[in-house]
């Protein structure tokens, strides 16, 4: 068997380069096209650089192309939409290493897993021989992500067709009050009535929807793993806590089939 994470291993797992469905994710203030079946994985990767990094430069922040390694023969991960760069100015591929990714984003090979087999999903490309500190890359196959993710030992995958809702209309307390403030963060009068009272009623699922129709995101009028990703994607100015954003009880489940997303275009 090719080894994890080369181009021989990405050909038997994921098929040919430059073939791959893609699929749009809202990615700390860009959008990246990456491979559907890894979706997850980036939009977890998303969430952890938009806390612990803060907004990426889209014009800066890539990650399908169908290309090459430079100089080389090789296919790039980046071919398969495996592969994200992230703000390539400030964290040139050079030695010694140059970067502004701090050190918890670092370790995301061991904060990053799959639910049953635990395989990392993600490797870092600044702890290679010529860094590379702009480049996260897969190193999980579709089956091993379709089983759910661990970040930080919390579970993070949410398969819309298995768990459709993390927090929705009835559900009360802080979790919903700190995603209230986010959609204020969002538009300031998207709560007339109400503001962040913890209720999730009638005017937070309304407010969801227009946040939904503007993002042109599925219609559900929750708050999921997709909807927050791309809540937290356009309220930059403020830190996440990642433990409110994982810690409902609803996510505890193990996912075993896959399901994939639907609420992305594929561009
Ligand atoms: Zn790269």
């Amino acid at each position: 068997m090719a080894q994890r994470g080369t181009a021989g291993w990405r050909l038997a797992h994921y098929g040919e380069p430059c073939r791959a469905p893609r699929q749009s994710v809202p990615f700390a203030g860009s959008s990246i096209s990456v491979d559907a079946r890894a979706a997850t994985a980036f939009q977890a990767l998303g969430i952890l650089i938009q806390a612990e990094y803060g907004g990426t430069d889209s014009t800066q922040t890539g990650a399908y192309n169908c290309r090459k390694i430079g100089g080389t023969n090789t296919w790039s991960a980046h071919a398969w939409g495996l592969a994200v760069d992230v703000d390539w100015r400030l964290n040139p591929m050079r030695l010694p290493l140059t970067t502004v990714i701090p050190a918890s984003l670092r370790a995301i090979k061991t904060r990053l897993k799959t639910v049953d087999t635990r395989v990392p999903v993600l490797r870092w490309g600044g702890s290679w021989r010529t860094p590379d500190p702009m480049h996260f890359e897969i190193i999980a196959t579709p089956v091993e992500i379709a089983e759910g993710l661990e970040l930080d030992g919390l579970s993070a995958a949410i398969q819309p067709k298995e768990t459709p809702d993390m927090i929705k209309k009835g559900d009360h307390g802080p979790t919903v009050e700190w995603w209230q403030e986010r959609l204020l963060a969002w538009q300031a009068d998207s709560l007339p009535e109400y503001g962040a009272d913890g209720d999730f009623g009638d005017e937070t699922e309304r407010a969801i929807r227009r946040f939904e129709a503007e993002q042109e995101i599925n219609q559900r009028g929750v708050i999921d793993l997709v909807r927050g990703a791309a809540l937290m994607a356009v309220t930059s100015d403020t830190p996440a806590d990642l433990t409110k954003l994982f810690s409902s009880e609803r996510t505890t489940r193990n996912l075993r089939r896959s399901a994939p997303l639907d609420d992305w275009p594929a561009d």
